[in-house]
């Protein structure tokens, strides 16, 4: 036997035990005489020691040349400690060593292997295999782990069947960038990689399966931002004959199953909002509901008194900060460059200070009476000691840019905690939406995504607002302001499919080269259908209160897409090359 206890097992109970331990030395303190070394493994870290006063003179040499992350099983009594700690659940004891195998050497790592580690990002994912030994990111991959067990338990007990779909697939230009594999048996033909199952699943409807899901890897060629991996996981589910009702229904159920079994915790049935009032009230479409500081539409209250840059706008929004009265000068100066900055891009930012005293003070009071600010206060519900923050121009970007302001500003009053969980579904989403640069419609959530029942008639439209106002049967599950679900009711019609291919600007040839066998699934008995995909990384990282998905990926890429451990992606010799039939662009 390798080893009797983990190194988390033995308490002050067990004292007087023979025991065998194995892992890694953690620390080691060398007070001449005394030497401690610090054991770990997965499950925690005990302590052995050796005392010149009764380890054997060999022993004790053997313990001394122990380096840092020395693989290491001792054997020994466990004896009560003379200084005790709390800091770990084995801080009462530790383990007089009798005998210690050095079952492997290791270099001096490259940073240290602690919750607050000295190493950087780069050299943390070059040797991912030494920062996954820290305790703080292990933690991370095993929560994952049992989120993912958990997942499977819960969809298993409701009727859902594991089926995996494949991973070389076919490119289509819809949605983002493929990663193309090159075929060495086609020259001259590609796969691709999935974007998502979508229509593998929607096709295992039409086979009968009625009830599908997979923990499956999805891979997208984008640039990469701050919480985006080029291959990331979600949990892909779909079900036949369900209204949109059955699916919420149930995803929340899974959603309140997870945080019961991984977390402990009970969450309270989740609100519903319409994608139309999510945009009014919060500006986003994934509004963070631990906060309020909604939007209040001043337009009207603040046109017509002279003041060009409000009269001009189409529209004046604002929110109210709490207990922001105080805010200096320099702090709305900086705030007033923060949204200034080009990533949110506002042209200035007007305040209203709303003193503890009752007096008001404004960047417009030159236009504006102190009756007109009062309504502004009141339409805000301002009390005495708030501060209300507006920004003006065309609606749709002002309201973005009042989002962004107005999570700055739950941010920097705390209001934003990571053990505090809000979910929301977010309903009605559109159906298309417009791009400027490609000059056409883009489906705002996939092209399977079924209109709202009554809107189909508009599908027909030539007018650009008409085909803006469609719904669609589509809905996103956000969590503290983060999207961690999206699915639809599809549609499982082909006619409707090729209608709506056409409001995308398919021809129908296109439509046809492209998704065909969609097309001709439809022909054959398609049930009605939907489903849901979450991501499973960003999950996990929300679930935790963690920014960075990243942290629970073992093997994430870093932002240039690249895997700093194997260093790929990587050049390939002429010979692989010519197998494919692809020449090296000098
Ligand atoms: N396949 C969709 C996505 O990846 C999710 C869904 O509609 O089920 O966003």
């Amino acid at each position: 036997m390798y080893r009797t206890h983990t190194c988390n097992q033995l308490r002050l109970a067990d004292a007087g035990k023979t025991v065998t331990l194995a892992g890694w030395a953690a620390t080691i303190r060398d007070k001449g005489g005394l030497l401690w070394i610090d054991l770990r493994d997965r499950y925690g870290i005990t302590q052995l020691v050796f005392d010149e006063n009764y380890t054997a003179p060999e022993l004790f040499a053997v313990a001394r040349s122990v380096g840092r992350e020395f693989v290491l099983q001792a054997s020994g009594t466990v004896i009560e400690r003379a200084a005790k700690t709390t800091k770990i659940p084995t801080g009462e004891i530790e383990i007089k060593v009798s005998e210690l195998k050095i079952l492997n050497k290791a270099k001096t790592p490259p940073f240290t292997i602690q919750d607050d580690t000295d190493g950087g990002d780069e050299l943390r994912m070059k040797y991912r295999y030494l920062d996954l030994r820290r305790n703080a990111v292990q933690q991370n991959i095993l929560f994952r782990s049992k989120l993912a067990i958990e997942t499977r338990k819960y969809l298993s007990e409701q009727g859902f069947a594991e089926i995996e779909t494949p991973f070389l697939i076919k490119s289509t230009p819809e949605g983002a960038r493929d990663f193309v594999v090159p075929s060495r048996m086609n020259p001259g033909q590609f796969y691709a990689l999935p974007q998502s199952p979508q229509t593998f699943k929607q096709i295992l409807m039409v086979a009968g399966f009625d009830r599908y899901f997979q923990i499956v890897k999805c891979f997208r060629d984008e640039d990469l931002r701050a919480d985006r991996q080029p291959e990331f996981t979600q949990i892909d589910c779909e079900m036949a004959f369900v209204h949109q009702e059955d699916i919420l229904n149930t995803f929340e159920g899974l959603t309140k199953y997870l945080f019961q079994s991984v977390l402990g915790l009970d969450l309270p049935d989740f609100p519903r909002m319409t994608y139309d009032e999510a945009m009014r009230r919060f500006g986003s479409d994934k509004p963070d509901l631990r906060f309020g500081m909604e939007f209040t539409d001043l337009t009207a209250a603040a046109q017509g008194k002279g003041f060009q840059v409000f009269d001009s706008a189409e529209s004046v929004l604002g929110i109210c900060a709490p207990g922001c009265a105080e805010y200096s000068r320099k702090q709305i100066d900086e705030l007033t460059e923060w949204v200034k900055r080009p990533q949110i891009g506002a042209r200035g930012l007007v305040y209203v200070k709303y003193d503890a005293d009752g007096s008001i003070k404004s960047s417009v009071d030159k236009f504006y009476s102190a009756d007109d600010l009062k309504t502004w206060l009141d339409e805000c519900g301002a009390q005495p000691g708030d501060m209300l923050l507006l920004l003006c121009g065309e609606t749709e970007k002002t309201r973005k840019q009042l989002s962004e302001l107005r999570l700055e500003m739950g941010a920097r009053l705390n209001l934003r905690q990571p053990g505090d969980f809000k979910p929301l579904w977010v309903l009605d989403f559109p159906l298309l939406e417009w791009d400027e640069d490609a000059n056409r419609f883009f489906a705002m959530h996939h092209p399977f995504t079924s209109p709202k029942q009554a809107d189909i008639p508009k599908m027909d439209s030539d007018d650009q607002a008409t085909l803006k106002s469609m719904r669609a049967d589509a809905y996103d599950l956000v969590l503290n302001g983060v999207e961690i679900g999206g699915g639809s009711i599809r549609i499982h019609d082909r006619d409707l499919q090729s209608r709506n291919f056409r409001l995308l600007g398919f021809t129908p040839e296109q439509a046809e080269a492209q998704f065909g066998f969609l097309l001709g699934a439809f022909e054959y008995g398609a049930p009605p259908h939907g489903g849901i995909a979450f991501g499973f990384d960003r999950l996990a990282a929300v679930m935790n209160g963690a920014n960075s998905i990243r942290d629970f990926i073992a093997f994430p890429k870093n932002n240039m897409g690249r895997d700093m451990m194997i260093d790929a992606p990587s050049a390939v010799d002429q010979g692989q090359l010519d197998e494919l039939g692809l020449k090296m662009v000098e």
